[in-house]
């Protein structure tokens, strides 16, 4: 595939090719973009700002709601694709490509909703006889950079937004995983002008920084690890900023929970996607009064998940994104056993795939519940009460989404009004996200919210125009 730049296609002598990480085969390649070639589509989104601007809010949401539409008729493809280039389960694909129609639709109807507000100048000394009031305008040209692991869904929520609130952007999507997000930029740069929409492939530490250093890009949007994250803070400079970062999500389980829903919940939000999910469980917080129920029961439905080809619509688990990645999972977990944890299930590594792992024994300070461990590890930490497993979920540098399983209301409240998070369901595992609610975390997990109407709001920013009626 090629990059777009100012509505059309540009290739390089270089090339990447993309890997299948499941069979190593090339699914297709895309060009090695260097600065100059982020400099000509951030000087197209330049370009375009104006045609954006004079479009009405109704003709912009008609053409996104087109876009949603093309993008619908592609959604079977796209995931096939997107299966291809990440080694995700076909399931979890098709899952991210009905969750990707919707964002663009939210998109589509919130372009017509952005509102300012008429402000009472007269409540402030010297404001008399003042009619005052805001408007949001556009931020001008968004730069969004996205990781492997959603490729089209993450860009989604950066690209409709930003078009919604009259931005144009460039997007760099993953090196590992850029086929798809390639093909959804096409598709809205259908139905917009020129320019509005722009794609650049290649290394992150050279095209990556361009976009995040130039002074023509009014916003940078991030999605991907928190090293990369911090490193763009300490270069952007003046610019908005907004860092959807790791997690270390913990899922805690108190005496009185339902303990089949509570399993399944574990399951699924240990393993989706092999634990490559930023809001994947990363940590069990198990009440030792249940522990031995919660465990047997937890060790039988992990065992039962289908390893194997991700474009068999039976396979649960897929491989992980590469070899170093699955190698980086093991490390982690051949560590924390010379920390004293014990292994209840999995562990083993071959090539790209690592086994559904659950380790029992484990302490707040250990390195595999302190870091983020990318891949399908459930580490179990034991407490007694809540008190401790409150105060264990806020040990850590991070705060993205939190589960708790509990049937008694009074402990539920507390535990969800103490936690350090961006968000916390109750009865449900962190691994929870609709497109429309606001998300984000809380500290290295990352600044400001996305979620459509919140990153619209994001996208914008405040002026205030009064009028002296005296
Ligand atoms: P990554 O940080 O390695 O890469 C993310 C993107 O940043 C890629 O496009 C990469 O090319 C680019 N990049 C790398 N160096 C750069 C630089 N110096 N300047 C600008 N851009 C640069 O992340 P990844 O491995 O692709 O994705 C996995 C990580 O993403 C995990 O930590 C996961 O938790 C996180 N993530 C967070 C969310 C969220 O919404 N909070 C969602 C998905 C993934």
């Amino acid at each position: 595939m090629k990059m777009l730049i100012n509505g059309k296609f540009e290739e390089k002598k270089e090339i990447f090719n993309v890997i299948n990480p499941y069979n190593q085969e090339i699914v297709d390649s895309v060009p090695i973009g260097d600065r100059g070639d982020v400099k000509k589509a951030i000087e197209s989104a330049c370009n375009a700002k104006r045609s954006l601007k004079d479009m009405s809010a109704r003709k912009i949401s008609e053409k996104l709601y087109n876009a949603q539409e093309n993008l619908k008729k592609e959604q079977k493809s796209l995931a096939k694709l997107i299966t291809q280039e990440t080694g995700k389960p076909i399931k979890d694909s098709l899952g991210e490509m009905a969750r990707s129609v919707e964002t663009l639709k939210f998109a589509a109807e919130e372009a017509k909703r952005i509102y300012g507000e008429s402000v009472p100048l007269d409540a402030g000394l010297g404001g008399k006889g003042f009619l005052a009031f805001t408007q949001k305008i556009p931020l001008g040209v968004v730069a969004a950079i996205t990781p492997f692991n959603y490729p089209v869904n993450l860009a989604i929520h950066k690209i409709a937004p930003s078009i919604a609130a009259k931005n144009t952007v460039v997007l760099k999507p993953s090196l590992q995983a850029p086929l798809a997000a390639l093909r959804l930029a096409e598709i809205i740069n259908d139905e917009f002008p020129e320019g509005v929409i722009n794609t650049v492939t290649g290394y992150g530490g050279e095209i990556g920084d361009e976009l995040v250093v130039n002074e023509d890009i009014n916003k940078v949007s991030f999605t991907g690890s928190v090293a990369t994250g911090l490193f763009i803070s300490s270069r952007a400079g003046m610019k908005k900023i907004t860092l959807e970062l790791g997690g270390n999500d913990p899922l805690l389980i108190l005496k009185d929970a339902n303990i089949e829903k509570a399993v399944d919940a574990a399951v699924l939000g240990s393993y989706l996607y092999s634990g490559q999910v930023c809001m994947a469980v990363k940590r069990i917080i198990l009440d030792n009064s249940i522990a031995n129920d919660f465990i047997e029961l937890f060790i039988e439905k992990t065992e039962n998940l289908k390893m194997g080809d991700p474009m068999d619509l039976k396979t649960d688990i897929g491989p992980l994104i590469d070899e170093n990645a699955a190698k980086n999972v093991e490390q982690s977990v051949v560590e924390s056993f010379k920390e004293g944890t014990k292994l209840l299930s999995g562990g083993n590594r071959d090539g790209n795939f690592f086994e559904p792992t659950i380790l029992d024994n484990v302490r707040e300070s250990m390195a595999i519940v302190k870091n983020e461990t990318f891949g399908p590890v459930s580490p179990i930490i034991r407490v007694d009460g809540v008190k401790e497993a409150i105060s264990i979920v806020n040990h850590s540098d991070y705060g993205l989404q939190a589960g708790i399983f509990t049937e008694n209301i009074r402990d539920a409240l507390k535990c969800a009004n103490e936690i350090e998070a961006g968000s916390v369901f109750i009865n449900k595992q962190s691994t929870f996200r609709t497109d429309n609610m606001p998300f984000g975390g809380f500290k290295l997990s990352g600044i400001g919210k996305e979620g459509v109407k919140y990153a619209v709001e994001d996208m914008t920013r405040t002026k205030l125009i009064g009028m002296n009626l005296r």
